[in-house]
């Protein structure tokens, strides 16, 4: 999979697997920038196209990205994941059948289910 990502790609997915915590865009544009990546509009079209092949996902309530820790993910459009609020340290949950739920929940109010993105915050291991 890496093998088809440009150099830009890998260098973005590497800093995203180096962090612990999530990393918004100028903080991974801070990182790199020795790399030769100048501009935010680098970071994030690279970082469209890790979305897209399921290698990041975005925390959309932290406005930041994580790199997939999950071999073959199908977290694409849908994203489920546990923030622990003492370290901010972020886990996703893989292997669920969140969207048959959601889609029975919905469907109990007459909506069509589509995608997801469900952030749960609490405590990990670790802190509690
Ligand atoms: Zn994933
Ligand atoms: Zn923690």
């Amino acid at each position: 999979m890496e093998s088809h990502l440009t150099n830009n790609q890998k260098i973005v997915l590497q800093t995203l697997e180096k962090s612990e915590q999530p990393l918004g865009a100028y903080s991974i544009l801070f990182n790199i920038e020795k790399k030769g990546i100048k501009s935010p509009q680098q970071v994030y079209r690279a970082l469209d196209k890790l979305i897209e092949i399921g290698a990041v996902h975005k925390i959309e309530s932290l406005n930041s990205y994580i790199a997939c820790k999950h071999e073959n993910c199908k977290a694409r459009e849908s994203t489920s994941f546990l923030i622990c609020q003492e370290c901010q340290k972020v886990f996703e949950v893989v292997e669920n059948n969140l969207p048959d739920e959601l889609s029975k929940l919905s469907r109990k109010s007459n909506f069509k289910y589509s995608t997801h993105n469900l952030e749960i915050f609490g405590v990990c291991k670790a802190c509690g």
